[in-house]
């Protein structure tokens, strides 16, 4: 009896916790994988709990990528688990030391947030490129492909410092509901206050409101902003607050933290969740974002920017 072989193979069957991994694994995976990402537009992945639903998914995939340091934390013994019988690999643990990471604020954790430093982020595509080729001969491109998207994520990071720098010094100030965005401020040099601890799951408390309230005021701050993944109760508290100050500032727009925006659309994108977010700080603060780089041409063009 003969048997044919498929030269097109089925392809890998990957499940991601959120969306900026996804992206990274569609883009340094092409056709050699199929790709279901858990947490899409607006979910928190430091509250989500996986579904009964979503154990099965997990249970029946080739391969799960998750960020690790602790960002997921309520998966942590689901993946556990699952990580005996299914390759299962921290994406950013694997890419990114200890030492290059950052401490909670009064604490000794380490701040999940990495994603928010596109240099670091970018290392993530190594890690998903090797497993996926180890997984699969069908993935043999994996490698050529994370290069590729690399050259466009090593563009948008200069992008991204050349933007931030154009923001007057004083107001180069990001006010944001959670403290998702130390590692932005360690890349492009602006400085963040946040009202809320670093992961979501305490309320902002009023020392908290207050504080921030005072340096919207003390800095004359011009925009604050909220989060497409958290309540924007806590920053219109404070909006409320500083009103009754005598300075005005405004919600300068919303930005995307911890989820991307729409599959779909460029802000569904981990590249376009970054420019998203860089456009709306650089102008809301007074600055002009820098010309789009030629290696970000074709991503924009995709997108109709
Ligand atoms: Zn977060």
């Amino acid at each position: 009896m003969l048997i044919a072989f498929s030269a097109f193979a089925q392809p890998l069957n990957v499940v991601t916790t959120v969306g900026t991994i996804a992206d990274v694994t569609k883009s340094v995976g092409g056709e050699c994988v199929e790709v279901t990402g858990l947490m899409g537009p607006g979910i928190d992945p430091h509250l989500y709990k996986a579904s009964a639903s979503d154990v099965r998914t997990l249970q029946r995939t080739d391969i799960i990528f998750y960020s690790g340091y602790n960002l997921e934390g309520q998966l942590g013994e689901v993946l556990g688990k699952l990580s005996r019988q299914i390759t299962t690999v921290a994406v950013s643990e694997g890419a990114i030391t200890e030492e290059e990471t950052l401490r909670k604020a009064g604490g000794n954790a380490t701040d999940p947030h990495l994603w928010m430093d596109v240099s670091l982020w970018a290392r993530t595509a190594d890690v998903i490129a090797q497993t996926l080729t180890e997984a699969s001969p069908d993935c043999q491109n994996a490698m050529a492909n994370a290069e590729a998207y690399k050259t466009q994520l090593a563009a948008l990071h200069e992008w991204i410092g050349e933007s931030i720098i154009t923001i007057p010094e004083t107001q180069r100030i990001l006010v944001t509901a959670h403290d998702a965005f130390f590692y932005y401020s360690r890349a492009y040099g602006i400085d963040v206050a946040s009202v809320q601890g670093v992961s979501t799951q305490s309320e902002a408390s009023i020392e908290d409101i207050r504080s921030t309230v005072a340096t919207v005021a003390e800095r004359q701050i011009p925009a604050i902003f909220i989060e497409s993944s958290i309540n924007p109760r806590t920053i219109e508290a404070v909006l409320q607050a500083v009103e009754n100050q005598e300075f005005t500032t405004k919600i300068g727009g919303s930005l995307f933290s911890d989820a991307m925006g729409e599959a779909g659309t460029a802000n569904g994108t981990y590249i376009g969740m970054l420019y998203h977010n860089t456009q709306t700080i650089v102008e809301a603060l007074g600055g002009t974002i820098a010309p789009l780089p030629e290696a970000l041409q074709s991503w924009a063009e995709t997108w109709n920017l």
